[in-house]
């Protein structure tokens, strides 16, 4: 999508994204409204990632996957997401589930479980948020008990997205109060899967509530250690997620501004085409400056991403909270600028709209990245007033 300023990606790379622009023109692009509207994702779409390899790509070469570049998989994510909202969730709850097990997995769990995840077979998902309990994941209530060499699980996950059609579920728990990851099959009994519909944004996503009734998985379900659930493993799988949020949402701001950009130089309104109208080349101006400074902030993430520097956490906590309020701020001035035309489901910018606006929520809402990114400010800044008084 749109002119890259800085490019890392190397003519092999180039060629992969060319591969990934293709895709999406051909296959996701001409049936994202459909999938919108029918609220279900196409099995075939799913398959074609699955059998190019791009939906297990970041899972370790030893077990399948590709061990893809960040840079690459952001590109993957921005093109994705220029589509649809809905079907990058995928990749994204998918490869959530394939960072936890890689990360946090014996490694019995690894060769029992990343061949199938890193080939498409096995859908993963990533179930934390409950009734109850949203922002503040550590507070999560779904109990976990030892009995013999089981686990038994009871409690509630709200909307868990591709939940409706995934086959395993890392689950955080409380074990002896302490949040704790299981892998959860979906086939286990007295695990209830109900579909969730009717969602602002992320319609074909697949939602579903889970429901443990003494749902019992053997003890070796168990994803690192009991107390590790939030810290360890959540905290590596969303990280995973909001560097997929980050990009997508350059993607969809992108979407926009080509749409707004083809619109405004057709339509003639008071004689002149809108892109003549400074008002809208206000809005135009804006979206293009917001994608360009929301891509840096990817570009810089991945960067650390690929050099394994600590500090990448906080910058993909950066990139996700600015590219998804801008990405919101891009959607809304497509709509207006497409007038009543924006406002119709016939278009992509009225989804783009409504999947925007939950952008801001998931993977840690707005608000909750506002709070990281200033305590961590903080903590730099006091470590650094100190280190000058010394
Ligand atoms: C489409 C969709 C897909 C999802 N997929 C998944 C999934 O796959 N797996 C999963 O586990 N969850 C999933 N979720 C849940 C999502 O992660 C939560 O909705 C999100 O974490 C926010 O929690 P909440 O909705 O309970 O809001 P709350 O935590 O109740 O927050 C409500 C509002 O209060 C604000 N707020 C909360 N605490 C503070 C504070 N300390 N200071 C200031 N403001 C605050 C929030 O920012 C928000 O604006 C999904 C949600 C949606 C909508």
């Amino acid at each position: 999508m749109g002119n890259r300023v800085f490019d890392p990606l190397d003519d092999g790379q180039k060629a992969v994204v060319d591969q990934f622009r293709d895709f999406v023109r051909i296959n996701v692009r001409p049936n994202a409204v459909a999938w919108d509207e029918s609220q279900t994702m196409d099995r075939g779409v799913i398959a074609e990632l699955a059998g190019k390899g791009w939906l297990g790509a970041l899972a370790p070469r030893e077990y399948g996957g590709q061990d893809m570049d960040p840079f690459l998989w952001g590109a993957f994510c921005e093109e994705i997401g220029s589509a649809s909202s809905s079907l990058l969730g995928l990749p994204t709850v998918h490869g959530m589930a394939i960072q936890s097990v890689a990360r946090w997995g014996t490694s019995e769990q690894k060769t029992r479980l990343l061949p199938g995840l890193a080939s498409g077979q096995t859908l993963g998902a990533f179930a934390l948020t409950e009734p109850e309990v949203g922002s503040d994941a550590g507070s999560i209530q779904c109990q976990a008990v030892q009995s013999g060499t089981n686990i038994r699980i009871n409690g509630q996950k709200q909307w868990i997205t591709y939940g409706q059609i995934a086959d395993l579920f890392v689950v955080v728990a409380r074990l002896e109060d302490k949040p704790t990851a299981f892998l959860v099959p979906r086939n286990t009994s007295g695990l209830q899967i109900r579909p969730v519909k009717d969602m602002l944004g992320f319609r074909a996503a697949e939602l579903a509530d889970l429901q443990f009734d003494d749902c019992e998985v053997p003890i070796e379900c168990m994803l690192g250690q009991p107390g590790f659930g939030f810290s360890h493993v959540a905290g590596t799988a969303l990280d995973h997620g909001r560097f997929c949020i980050a990009w997508g949402c350059v993607g969809l701001a992108e979407g926009c501004l080509q749409i707004a950009m083809q619109h405004s130089l057709e339509r003639k309104q008071f004689g002149k085409t809108l892109s003549e109208h400074q008002l809208i080349q206000q809005m135009l101006a804006n979206m293009l400056v917001g994608n360009r400074a929301a891509r840096g902030l990817c570009l810089q993430a991945a960067d650390l991403k690929q050099k394994q520097d600590p500090q990448v956490i906080m910058e993909t906590s950066i990139a996700k909270y600015f590219a998804s309020q801008h990405a919101a701020s891009a959607s809304r001035d497509a709509v207006q600028i497409l007038g009543g035309l924006g406002c119709s489901s016939s278009g992509h910018v009225e989804r783009f709209f409504r999947d925007a606006k939950v952008m801001e929520i998931i993977e840690g809402s707005n608000q909750i990245q506002q709070i990281i990114i200033s305590r961590h400010a903080t903590m730099q800044y006091r470590k650094n007033s100190r280190a000058n008084v010394k």
